[in-house]
């Protein structure tokens, strides 16, 4: 089973308008008319149309950060799985660490999000990953599992299979501290028979499942070269246009 890598990168809040039009005209110049990989743009949902106008008709995606799982109606500053289509998006990611641990998201309100953009026609990016403290615990494994069961409540296996895993160790986020290839290839090995277990073995094989924690062009080679790991969320190298070329050249 050939799963096709997938690049995204989590601009977080960073950029204004101008400074978000020119970083996705960057990346779009970058990469060309048919890269071989896919890639998606994740911009603050102020500036989603602005890049929009940008990778329209190019083979660059777009993703927001978030959505709030609700139809239209008075849920003042949320934005919904609905307007997130209609202004050009494919992805959506879910269930970040920063959104956890500052926001307080839950693993059933990550599931809540997660049908609510499967319903709004976008593939969800499903984020999990254990902190510093649960690795050296050596909870990584029921941490994960928690979270992923968790998240995917509800999910069946004709929709489970569409869907994006990111494997964050929080203590990689945005530290410069990445997980060697074996640390993450492992991790992504446990989440891929965790969910060959939750689906079926054929479903778990066509999750893709990213990893993402200071990805940079130069460790990006060795982690995507792993069986397990099918792409990368970039969070702070994805800010410079070639940093985050330089991380979609290294794919294999
Ligand atoms: C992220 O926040 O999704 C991320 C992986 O950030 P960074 O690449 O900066 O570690």
């Amino acid at each position: 089973m050939t799963r096709r890598i997938l690049i995204a990168g989590n601009w977080k809040m960073n950029t204004r308008s101008a400074a978000a039009a020119s970083l996705a005209k960057g990346v779009v110049e970058a990469v060309g008319k048919s890269p071989a990989v896919e890639i998606a743009l994740c911009p603050p949902s102020v500036y989603l149309a602005t890049v929009s106008e940008v990778t329209a008709g190019t083979p660059v995606e777009l993703g927001a950060q978030n959505l709030y799982a609700a139809e239209d109606g008075a849920f003042t500053g949320e934005v919904n799985a609905a307007m997130l289509t209609d202004v050009g998006c494919q992805f959506v990611i879910l269930g970040h660490s920063e959104r956890r641990q500052l926001m307080g998201e839950t693993d059933a309100c990550v599931s809540k999000k997660l049908h609510a953009a499967l319903a709004g026609n976008l593939t969800p990016i499903v984020c999990v990953g254990e902190t510093l403290e649960q690795r050296e615990a050596d909870e990584t494994e029921s941490v994960i599992e928690t979270q992923i069961r968790g998240s995917l409540e509800g999910l069946d296996e004709a929709r489970a299979a569409g869907i994006v895993i990111a494997y964050e160790p929080v203590w990689a986020i945005g530290t410069g501290k990445v997980a060697s290839k074996e640390q993450a290839e492992a991790v992504h090995a446990f989440i891929r028979d965790l969910l060959g277990k939750m689906f079926t073995p054929d479903v778990a094989e066509q999750i893709r499942i990213q990893y993402g924690g200071s990805v940079k062009p130069g460790n990006a080679a060795e982690l995507l070269s792993q069986p397990n790991i099918d792409g990368a969320l970039v969070g702070g190298a994805s800010l410079k246009a070639e940093d985050f070329a330089g991380i979609i050249n290294a794919a294999p």
